[in-house]
C-alpha cells in the first residue's frame, strides 16, 4: 500500500467519528458540529450491525453514497466494525475519547456538539457500556445523540419515553410490507418516519396532502430539530437510485 494511503488509513482508523462530510457540514450554519460513526452496514464486515435490515435497504444503503463508494473508505469501515466486535467495551471507551475531542473542537468553534452513532448501522448504543460501566448517553448527559432506526422495538421505546433523554430516534421506512399500523402508531405518538424517495438531487420534494408535516431531510441531518410526528423525505443517493425493491418510495 502506498505510504500516503496507509497514513490516511491509519488516521481514519484511529479516529472513529467523522465530522467533515457533506452531512455534518450542513449542520454548521445552524450552529451544530456533528460527529458521525460510520461502520460497514448489514453484514458487509462478516458481522451484522443491522438486525432489521431488509434486502432493499442493504442493497441501496447509503454506504454506497458519497465517500462510502471509495474502496479505501469501505476497507476502513470494515476494519472499524471488526474492531467493535473484537471488544465492544473497549470500542465504547475509545468512542468516548473521540466524543470528548469533538466537544472540545465544537467549543473552540462556538458550535453545539452532537453525535450520530449509527451513520451506517443500527446498533443499540443505549445498552452498550464502556470500561467505566456507562453508556455514551450516560457519560455525556448534556450531549445530544440521534439516529435513524429500522427497529420498531427501539422506536417504540423512544416514543414511550424509555430511551435516554438525550437520544433522539427517527424511524426509517423500508420496503417491508404490513407496516401501516406501525407507521400510524409512531406518528400518532409523536415519532417521525423517514423515507428515501425517488427525487433527484436539487429537485423539491412533492407536495404532500394531509396534516402530517413533511420535512426535507437533505437540508440538514439534525433530526432532533424536526417537529414531532413528521415525515422526513430523503432523496435517493448512491445505489439507492437504482432501487427496484420498494425501499425507495416512488413519488414522481
Ligand atoms: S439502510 Fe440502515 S439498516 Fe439498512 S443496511 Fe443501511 S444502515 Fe443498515
Amino acid at each position: 500500500m502506498p505510504k500516503r494511503c496507509s497514513q490516511w488509513l491509519y488516521k481514519y482508523m484511529s479516529t472513529l467519528l467523522t465530522s467533515a462530510d457533506a452531512k455534518t457540514t450542513k449542520g454548521e450554519p445552524l450552529g451544530y458540529l456533528t460527529g458521525i460513526l460510520y461502520l460497514a452496514p448489514a453484514n458487509v464486515s462478516g458481522f451484522n450491525v443491522c438486525p432489521n435490515a431488509t434486502a432493499g435497504c442493504a442493497a441501496a444503503c447509503l454506504y454506497s453514497a458519497g465517500r462510502g463508494k471509495f474502496t479505501s473508505v469501505q476497507t476502513a469501515r470494515i476494519a472499524k466494525t471488526r474492531r467493535f466486535f473484537a471488544s465492544p467495551k473497549r470500542f465504547v471507551s475509545d468512542l468516548s475519547k473521540d466524543i470528548a475531542a469533538l466537544v472540545r473542537r465544537a467549543d473552540k468553534k462556538g458550535l453545539i456538539p452532537c453525535v450520530r452513532l449509527n451513520g451506517t448501522s443500527d446498533l443499540p448504543w443505549e445498552k452498550l457500556k464502556g470500561d467505566d460501566g456507562k453508556t455514551l448517553m450516560q457519560a455525556f448527559p448534556h450531549l445530544q445523540f440521534y439516529d435513524y432506526t429500522k427497529s420498531s422495538e427501539r422506536m417504540t421505546e423512544f416514543v414511550n419515553g424509555d430511551m435516554p433523554p438525550n437520544y433522539h430516534l427517527t424511524f426509517s421506512r423500508s420496503e417491508k410490507g404490513g407496516m401501516g399500523s406501525v407507521y400510524a402508531g409512531i406518528l400518532a405518538s409523536g415519532g417521525s418516519i423517514a423515507s428515501v424517495v425517488n427525487i433527484k438531487r436539487g429537485n423539491p420534494l412533492p407536495a404532500f396532502s394531509g396534516s402530517t408535516q413533511l420535512v426535507d431531510g437533505d437540508e440538514h441531518d439534525l433530526r432532533f430539530l424536526d417537529p414531532k410526528g413528521c415525515i422526513v423525505g430523503l432523496r435517493a443517493k448512491g445505489d439507492a437510485i437504482k432501487d427496484t425493491s420498494g425501499f425507495v418510495l416512488q413519488v414522481a
